[in-house]
């Protein structure tokens, strides 16, 4: 691919503010950031934009991509809310549509709300007839477990063999945990402990039963947490204790679960989280802190080297919003997805404003002219092909609020 560059944003890396500043894309990766007028003939130029890395949803399940919610709670634990879902009648509507275009659906949700990476939590033969066809990036390299207690699926090897393989790989290990309070639940991270699945590998999901001496543990063993703090309430009417966790230092990401019991999508989540912490805990969660939760905290996490910050040598992900808060970060975490500017994928843009349409050609990549939530957007691939074929497999025209597109057709 041509190298290409982007100038006039204020650069979010995150954890420092660039202003003046232009970048510049080769071979998939980020080259250089400078004060330089781009080098490439080829360069887009924003004004009032905010560039930032990829944003990663830390927790989803793309095969169970669809809505509405479905469930009546509080749950005691997931697995009733499991067995509502599967007797919904909006779950024989959905087990209509091929897994191959569930995947395709749950990609786009993701891509449209500036998501470059999506934690896909499945066993990997679910997932592997999907990967190179989807719209957004998914992590690959995982071990993992559906969950910790007696009734948990049978996702993996045993919980040791899989965080053997995660140190030995150095990948992450991912398992739900905690999510519920029956008393098996509550002892969740004990158990995980005793079964040698506890360290700086281990990502966490949801963690609401967890209390204060679980996070001093979490804490000492280095392990990640997602909050998943819509699909939480939602199921359970109680969340994890963040308040806590970021108090201790722990390392926080957050992920949308699938929308059938979570967020719309990570831009939505974003907001959602700040409003609950600040109900939960009386004060502001910094922007700043919500960013990191979504980029560089996730790819600590996920343990992606090159990723989740914006500086040279990093894989080229990145995602430009328009500017319109009081600040660059609040620009980000009050974005809406008409303010979605550009998503940029190993170097390669994907989705943006009509008005970039030139850099597509350019590039030759080929994409669909659509309005995604009143503003004119392209996109690559074939969302609109999607869309038929869910429309044909259903019977009629399903609306999905986390992808609000009209095709001028
Ligand atoms: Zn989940």
């Amino acid at each position: 691919m041509k190298e290409w560059g982007i100038s006039g944003a204020t650069i979010l890396t995150p954890d420092e503010q660039l202003k003046g500043m232009n970048l510049e894309i080769k071979d998939g990766k980020i080259d250089r950031i400078t004060k330089e007028k781009v080098k490439s003939p080829l360069a887009i130029s924003f004004d009032n934009a905010v560039l930032t890395p990829g944003l990663i949803n830390a927790h989803d399940h793309l095969l169970g991509t669809y809505y509405p919610k479905v469930g009546n709670g509080p749950y005691p634990n997931w697995l009733p809310w499991d067995n509502d879902l599967k007797s919904a009648p909006v779950y024989q509507e959905r087990q209509q549509i091929e897994n191959r275009d569930l995947y395709l659906l749950g990609g786009y949700r993701n891509l449209i709300s500036a998501v470059t990476t999506v934690a896909d939590h499945i066993p990997h033969f679910v997932s592997a007839p999907f990967r190179g066809i989807l719209p957004t990036q998914t992590i690959e390299n995982y071990a993992l477990a559906h969950s910790i207690a007696s009734f948990a699926l049978a996702w993996g090897d045993s919980i040791d063999v899989e965080y053997q393989k995660a140190l030995r790989e150095d990948i992450p290990f991912i398992t739900h945990i905690a999510e519920g309070f029956d008393p098996e639940t509550v002892q969740d991270l004990k158990t995980l402990d005793k079964k040698g699945g506890l360290g700086d590998h281990s990502v966490l999901v949801h963690g609401i039963a967890f209390n204060e001496e679980d996070i001093k543990l979490i804490k000492q063993k280095g392990a990640s947490v997602v909050w998943c703090a819509d699909s939480n309430m939602f199921m359970f009417n109680r969340t994890a204790n963040v308040g806590k966790m970021l108090e201790m230092g722990v390392n926080v990401c957050i992920g949308t679960d699938s929308p059938m019991s979570g967020g719309i999508n990570l831009l939505y989540e974003m907001k959602f989280d700040k409003m609950l912490f600040k109900k939960m805990y009386r004060k502001d969660i910094p922007n700043e802190m919500i960013l990191s939760m979504v980029t560089s905290n996730c790819a600590k996490a996920f343990k992606m080297k090159k990723n989740g910050q914006v500086k040279s040598g990093n894989v080229a992900d990145l995602a430009v919003f328009a500017d319109r808060g009081r600040t660059p970060y609040e620009s980000v975490v009050n974005a809406e997805l008409k303010d979605v500017l550009l998503v940029v994928i190993d170097g390669r843009p994907v989705y943006g404003g009509a008005e970039y349409s030139s850099l597509f050609d350019s590039l030759r990549i080929d994409y669909q002219r659509l309005v995604v939530d009143g503003a004119d957007k392209i996109i690559a691939g074939d969302l609109r092909g999607l869309l038929q074929r869910i429309r044909k497999a259903v019977g009629f025209k399903k609306e999905f609020p986390f992808l609000p597109v009209e095709f001028d057709d």
